[in-house]
C-alpha cells in the first residue's frame, strides 16, 4: 500500500486552495510549520491559531539557509536487462565508456557485466550523438550512465538538475519535471540504442527530489570549516564526522561532532540530527552530511532524548559523561 508523509500529502496531493480545509479535517497531517519569509511570521501565527485548539508554542527554532542551492537530483529504477547482449556491446564499444577507474580492461569489464555483478557505467557519448543525429529527442549535454544493482536491475539518476531554489514550490516543481523528463528520455534511449536494454521496464521513480543542502538550525555550537580541517576534538563529542567524501579534502580524515551542534539555540527539549545540525558550509557541512555521520547524530539525538526523558530533565542538563558512556555501550564511535 503506498503511503506518503503528511507534509508531502498536503503540499503535493492537495490543491493550494483546499489545504486549509484538509488541515481542519485532519490537523495531525501537519506536525509543524516552516516559515521561510520572516515578514510572514505574524500571518503564520494567525493561521495556526485558526487551525489548532492547543496553544501555539512560543519557542522558535532559528535556521540559516545555505547559499549552495543548486544541486537537486532525481532517480529511478528499471529492470529487464539482458546482460550477455549488453556485455558484448560494451566490450566492442569500450572506448565510448568512462567506467570506474579501477576497471580499465574491456574483457574483464564484460565478464563482470556477464556475471551480473554490481557495476557502474558512465559515458556512451558516441551512442548519444548517433541518437541525436537520427532525430531522437535527447538533450546533447546529458551524460549517460547507470548503476547495475544486480539481477538485471539498474539505478539511473540525474544530478545538478536545475539552478533553482529548492525551497520554493516553483523551483521544486521545475526540478521534478526536468528530472523525470530526462530520466524517461534516458530509459527510452537505452531501449532503442543500447543492445541488451530493449526490454527495460520502469520499476519506480523517487518519491522525492534529492537536495544536498538547504536549511540548518542555529545551534549552541557551529562546527566550523577550520574545526574539520584540523580534525578538532571536543569534550562533548557524540559521534564522528565522515572519514572522506569526494567533496572533502581532509588531512586527518575525521572530526568530532559535538552535542552543541545538535541543540537549537534558545529552545529546550528539542534535538536536531542529520544534515540539519549546525555546521559551516562547505567543509564542515560536507563532513556531517553523509549517511554515516547522519546515522551517528541520529543515534546521539535518540540517546540524549531517552536519557533526558528518564531523568525528567532537559537535554542541556544531562551529564555529558553519561551520554558518552551510553553511546559507547551501544557501540558508538567517539
Ligand atoms: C543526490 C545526493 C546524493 C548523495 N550521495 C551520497 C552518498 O553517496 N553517500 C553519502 O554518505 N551521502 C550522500 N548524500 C547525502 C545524504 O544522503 C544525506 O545528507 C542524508 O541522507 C541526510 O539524512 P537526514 O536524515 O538528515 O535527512 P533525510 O535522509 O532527507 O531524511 C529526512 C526525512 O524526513 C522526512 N520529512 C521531512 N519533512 C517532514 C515532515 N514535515 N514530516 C514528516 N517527515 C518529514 C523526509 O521525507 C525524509 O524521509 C547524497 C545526497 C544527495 C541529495
Amino acid at each position: 500500500m503506498p503511503a506518503v508523509a503528511g507534509y508531502a500529502y498536503l503540499t503535493q496531493g492537495v490543491a493550494a486552495g483546499q489545504r486549509a480545509a484538509a488541515l481542519k479535517a485532519a490537523p495531525d497531517v501537519a506536525a509543524g510549520v516552516v516559515v521561510t519569509d520572516p515578514d510572514a511570521l505574524d500571518r503564520a501565527y494567525e493561521a495556526l491559531a485558526d487551525l489548532v485548539d492547543d496553544e501555539i508554542p512560543e519557542a522558535l527554532v532559528n535556521a540559516e539557509v545555505s547559499e549552495r542551492l543548486n544541486d537537486l537530483a532525481m532517480r529511478l529504477q528499471a529492470q529487464g536487462m539482458d546482460l550477455d547482449r549488453l556485455a558484448d556491446f560494451l566490450r566492442a564499444n569500450f572506448d565510448d565508456l568512462a567506467p570506474h577507474p579501477e576497471e580499465r580492461d574491456a574483457e574483464r569489464f564484460a565478464q563482470r557485466v556477464r556475471r551480473g555483478e554490481v557495476f557502474g557505467l558512465i559515458g556512451l557519448r558516441r551512442l548519444a550523438r548517433r541518437a541525436i543525429e537520427e532525430g531522437f529527442p535527447l538533450e546533447p549535454e546529458q551524460r549517460f550512465g547507470f548503476l547495475h544493482l544486480g539481477g538485471g536491475r539498474c539505478l539511473l539518476w540525474r544530478n545538478n538538475l536545475a539552478r533553482v531554489d529548492p525551497l520554493s514550490p516553483e523551483g521544486r516543481s521545475a526540478a521534478y519535471r526536468l528530472g523525470r523528463r530526462r530520466l524517461h528520455a534516458a530509459v527510452a534511449f537505452y531501449r532503442r540504442y543500447l543492445p541488451g536494454m530493449e526490454r527495460l521496464q520502469l520499476l519506480d521513480t523517487a518519491p522525492a527530489l534529492g537536495v544536498r543542502e538547504t536549511r540548518r538550525i542555529l545551534g549552541d555550537y557551529r562546527l566550523t570549516n577550520a574545526d574539520v580541517l584540523a580534525s578538532r576534538r571536543f569534550p562533548d563529542v557524540v559521534c564522528r564526522s565522515a572519514g572522506h567524501d569526494s567533496h572533502l579534502d581532509l588531512r586527518d580524515g575525521v572530526c568530532d561532532i559535538p552535542l552543541g551542534a545538535l541543540l537549537p539555540q534558545g529552545v529546550e527539549h528539542l534535538l536536531v540530527a542529520g544534515r540539519a545540525i549546525f555546521a559551516e558550509t562547505p567543509t564542515a557541512f560536507d563532513a556531517i552530511r553523509g549517511v554515516v555521520p547522519c546515522i551517528g547524530t541520529g543515534q546521539a539525538a535518540g540517546v540524549v532524548a531517552a536519557l533526558a526523558a528518564q531523568a525528567r530533565v532537559a537535554p542541556r542538563q544531562l551529564d555529558i559523561a553519561a551520554i558518552q558512556a551510553e553511546l559507547l555501550r551501544q557501540g558508538g564511535i567517539l
